[in-house]
């Protein structure tokens, strides 16, 4: 995927100055306690943010270590989770738990490879732990984000599932801005999910009218 860094860097700027103004504000956001974004990222997998914030908070007062968690009851924890739905969720939490006290002295671990062989772990989680929790400049790559990225850059995915594709992972890679990891995926998330989306994007209000190649399909 060749494309200049002068629209790179354009692109990652104009993000965070939305961003600047249009941050979403989920208490998720500003921990860096591994176990705590753990958890948010479990709780978000397929489910809105909005219904993740009316749990969260108080999921976490009650389990706010993995031996806590580990030792809750099943029953209470769906209990607890199910206004999320998918209630396999609590139990994957639980091994999850069981499994970070058993296998890692109780601390969740902070290298890739420890990370996906967590249950209900795989790459967007990992890397997710390691960007909000760890500060490791590593992309998060999800259908939000794979669509702004294919739109704005031009670029696209000849996999059947995107979210594999080792080349969409590297361009994303390349687009982190160094030291900005935490506020920049953030800021993708939260664009993808309210300007870039699937249906009438807002491209006539959108920062990255001027660089993105399918507003400028659009109005050719
Ligand atoms: S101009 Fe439109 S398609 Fe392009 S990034 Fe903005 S909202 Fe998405």
């Amino acid at each position: 995927m060749n494309i200049d860094m002068k629209t790179k860097e354009t692109f990652v700027k104009n993000l965070l100055n939305w961003y600047s103004k249009n941050k979403r504000d989920f208490s998720w956001r500003n921990k860096t306690n591994p176990f705590h974004i753990l958890v948010a990222e479990i709780m978000l997998q397929k489910t809105d943010a909005k219904k993740v914030s009316e749990v969260y908070d108080k999921f976490i007062e009650r389990h706010p270590t993995p031996q806590d968690l580990a030792s809750a009851e099943l029953s209470e924890l769906k209990k607890e989770l199910a206004i999320l739905g998918i209630h396999k969720r609590a139990e994957r939490m639980k091994k999850l738990a069981e499994k970070i006290i058993l296998e890692y002295g109780g601390e969740v671990p902070s290298e890739k490879e420890e990370l996906l062989k967590l249950p209900g772990v795989g790459e967007y989680i990992s890397n997710a732990v390691l960007c909000f929790a760890f500060g490791e400049n590593v992309p998060i790559v999800d259908t939000n984000v794979i669509r702004l990225i294919e739109r704005v850059f031009g670029v696209k995915s000849s996999k059947s599932r995107p979210r594999t594709d080792r080349k969409i992972w590297e361009f994303a890679a390349e687009l982190v801005p160094k030291g900005k990891c935490r506020e920049y995926n953030q800021a993708l998330l939260d664009f993808a999910a309210s300007v870039c989306t699937s249906k009438n994007p807002l491209s006539g209000i959108c920062p990255e009218k001027m660089i993105c190649c399918f507003a400028k399909e659009k109005s050719a």
